[in-house]
């Protein structure tokens, strides 16, 4: 496939959009297009025949790309059954014990288990509630500033990363920590001076933020969160439904720094989600439950799939050396455009600051029109995580874009026309 972008929103786009903007409840400024499922490697179609190269992955939710062969294989299986979703908790198909056996077989050893959800934030609810199943006493959870969780209420009382995100809504009891080293000494004092251990269920953190803005934990840090949630019968909750399932090189990110969780999420690009721990932490039947989980059968499948294919393409590998190669195609790039800086992450997980967030948010509207798809974080970050399948020349492509784009632009460029509706659409992906 090839990149051509001539119109955007092209016309039919356009229409549905303009019915979305009015009737969908959740509406939060799209990307000015609407899918089509044509697509193939790392580049995809829109409805108006605008095609892309993909550095956005579905925000993290298609390590794949598109129309990969196995998944439509896999896919293929299910095409002539119904219902293809089921009651999953109660009426459990073969495949949801599948996805628990192949998940089982990328955690470490004692986290044998695992709880299957619809969504990352309800991975994060049920994470936070079997910590609270599991320890009584507790009261409070911990989480980071700049966090981001999820938006379901329990989530999202643990989220901090926008003002937006939380305004208006009740929160469950939280207490806060730098995302820096300051934080293991402010997480001694809340449990001693201000509370005591007993009262703390749990520590929650994303071993990498996310839309924070892509910031990886501080090694020390990280370190000592484990050993103080260690010492003091807390849990230590990694949320890596963003940064999990191969995206840094590693299965999970929190293997680059040489500690495991008691508990764990993941979502996005397993297609379900899940919570993990050891068997040991289940909890009452009922306490924790829904309908779907572990019900819907071609996310299953496809979950399993996207695993087993992780596993046998060696795609690990693949996210090492092209995230190397993305690095040091964009430390060269900044070298000649000063406005490129902070360039950071682990694997295919790579951000970088642009000097604001005006020229961020026209930088990402204008790759879009020369093809390019890419996503903000934090206030000032662009973030870039193609599909594990990325190639060199891909990478080249898009970093040509980029480079275009910013001489475009540098000096105070604006956008133009019905696109201009869009600016600020990569500011609230997750
Ligand atoms: N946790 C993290 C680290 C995330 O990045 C996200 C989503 O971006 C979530 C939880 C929530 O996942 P979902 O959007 O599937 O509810």
């Amino acid at each position: 496939m090839k990149i051509n972008v001539r119109e955007l929103p092209g016309p039919r786009s356009s229409k549905i959009l303009d019915r979305n903007k009015k009737y969908n409840l959740g509406w939060a400024k799209p990307y000015p297009f609407i899918q089509s499922n044509e697509g193939e490697g790392c580049y995809f179609k829109d409805i108006d025949g605008n095609t892309f190269l993909d550095f956005s992955s579905q925000i993290a939710s298609n390590p794949l790309g598109y129309n990969h062969p196995d998944l439509l294989k896999t896919l293929e299986k299910y095409s002539r059954a119904t219902p293809v979703k089921f009651a999953g908790q109660d009426f459990i198909p073969i495949e949801h014990q599948d996805l628990i056996d192949e998940l089982t077989t990328i955690t470490p050893e004692g986290i044998d288990s695992a709880f299957l959800i619809n969504s990352g934030a309800e991975a994060v609810e049920n994470a936070m509630k079997i910590a609270f199943f599991n320890k009584p006493t507790a009261k409070h959870g911990i989480s980071f500033e700049q966090a981001f969780h999820g938006r379901t209420l329990g989530a999202l009382s643990a989220t901090n990363s926008k003002a937006v995100q939380s305004t208006h809504f009740p929160a469950l009891s939280f207490k806060r920590l730098p995302f820096d080293e300051t934080a293991p000494e402010k997480l001694e004092r809340i449990i001693h001076s201000e509370n005591s251990p007993d009262d703390i269920g749990f520590v929650i953190m994303e071993p990498i933020q996310g839309e924070g803005g892509y910031r990886p934990a501080p090694e020390r840090m990280m370190k000592q969160i484990r050993r103080i949630t260690t010492e003091n019968g807390i849990y230590l909750i990694l949320d890596e439904v963003q940064s999990g399932m191969g995206r840094t090189g590693k299965w999970w990110a929190y293997e680059h720094y040489g500690i495991k969780p008691d508990i764990m999420t993941s979502g996005k690009a397993l297609q379900v989600a899940a919570t993990m721990a050891n068997h040991g932490l289940q909890t009452a039947p009922g306490s924790i439950s829904s309908t779907w989980g572990g019900g819907g059968i071609i996310d299953l499948a496809t979950g399993i799939q996207i695993i087993k294919s992780i596993k046998t393409e060696k795609l690990l590998d693949n996210v090492c050396k092209m995230g190397k190669y993305l690095s040091k195609r964009l430390l060269e790039l900044s070298k000649e455009n000063s406005e490129v800086t902070n360039i950071r992450g682990y694997g295919l997980m790579t951000a970088f600051d642009l000097p604001g967030k005006e020229l961020r948010d026209e930088f990402i509207l204008e790759s879009l029109r020369n093809g390019l798809v890419i996503l903000g974080c934090g206030i000032n970050g662009v973030r870039l995580i193609p599909p594990y399948i990325i190639e060199e020349e891909q990478i080249d492509q898009g970093l040509e874009i980029i480079e275009k784009t910013l001489e475009r632009c540098r000096g105070g460029y604006k956008s133009e026309g019905r696109i201009k509706e869009f600016l600020g659409c990569g500011e609230n992906v997750t």
